[in-house]
């Protein structure tokens, strides 16, 4: 299935558990003036991705279209009607996708997301550290600070758009949404997936396009050097525990580039690269944008 250039009269399309999508052929310009109250607001979403939690999907609104929502968020759609939006590690079976016009016509459709079989465990000891001390949040706040802002920064990246890469090959020593139950109370899940290439200094790459929003000036608390990069429409990855960064705030990085080197620094057990990906709050499983690793 494939974006047409009459977006009016595309398919409804979906393809299920593909994470190693085609980029789809960039669509012609959607030049059509925007329905008056007479005119029929019609055509269908066009929808692919990985329709599962932690996953995400791309595609495209036909002419026409003045906002887009996903289960009730306001997904942003460039010139050429194409969109992205991530789904939740916990997002429900099904998702709501509305298209209106100007003139409040809609078309919707529910978009049915697969279910995860998270990797649980079950401890029998208590759940620590949930009170942290003064001392530590007088040092967090200002991180947690600067996390929200990067987080907060937009750019025109079109890394959105992108088959992603590897950004280093190694063990798979952490899956995303893996999560301890302590004594019935369940701690944080994993947000992001963990790499250990074997020991410290391996250059990581870019997996995709996009612009530095966060380089760690020193080591965060628990992140360490970390690195976060913004691929346009509200999808970021962030690089945790690096020994160093390659790159500073505002560069412009390309899919494959150097961007950092793996290390232990903040809350890390050994050397590793923790990367996580969001899309506005969603928290999105980094495999799920991977063929399988070379
Ligand atoms: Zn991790």
């Amino acid at each position: 299935m494939r974006f047409g250039s009459g977006a009016a009269l595309a398919p409804i399309a979906l393809l299920l558990g593909c994470a190693a999508p085609t980029l789809p052929p960039a669509p012609a310009p959607v030049s059509s003036p925007l329905p008056s109250a007479e005119e029929a607001y019609s055509g269908a979403i066009f929808v692919e991705g990985a329709l599962e939690q932690g996953g995400w999907l791309r595609g495209r609104v036909p002419p026409g279209t003045a906002r887009l929502t996903l289960g009730g968020a306001r997904v942003a759609f460039d010139s050429e009607g194409r969109f992205f939006a991530g789904i939740d590690r916990d997002a429900p079976a099904s998702l709501r996708i509305t298209g209106s016009a100007a003139n409040r016509q809609t078309i919707s459709r529910d978009l049915l997301v697969a279910r995860r079989e998270w990797q649980i465990e079950r401890v029998d000891v208590p759940l620590r550290g949930s009170v942290p001390s003064e001392t530590f949040m007088a040092i967090r706040r200002p991180e947690l600070a600067a996390i929200e802002a990067a987080r907060a920064r937009r750019s025109d990246s079109a890394g959105w758009l992108q088959t992603f890469v590897w950004p280093v090959k190694g063990r798979i020593s952490g899956r995303f949404g893996s999560q301890r139950i302590y004594q019935g109370v369940p701690g944080s899940y994993h947000s992001g997936l963990d790499i250990a290439p074997g020991g410290s200094g391996a250059p990581f790459v870019a997996p995709a396009d996009g612009v530095v929003v966060l380089a760690a000036q020193k080591p965060f608390s628990l992140e360490g050097n970390l690195l976060i990069v913004d691929h346009g429409m509200g999808l970021n990855s962030a690089f945790l525990h690096s020994s160093r960064l390659a790159v500073k705030q505002g560069d412009r990085v390309r899919q494959g580039q150097t961007i950092g080197y793996i290390g232990a620094t903040g809350r890390a057990s050994g050397p590793h690269l923790h990367w996580s990906l969001k899309w506005q709050d969603a928290r999105l499983d980094p495999l799920l944008f991977l063929p399988p690793m070379p």
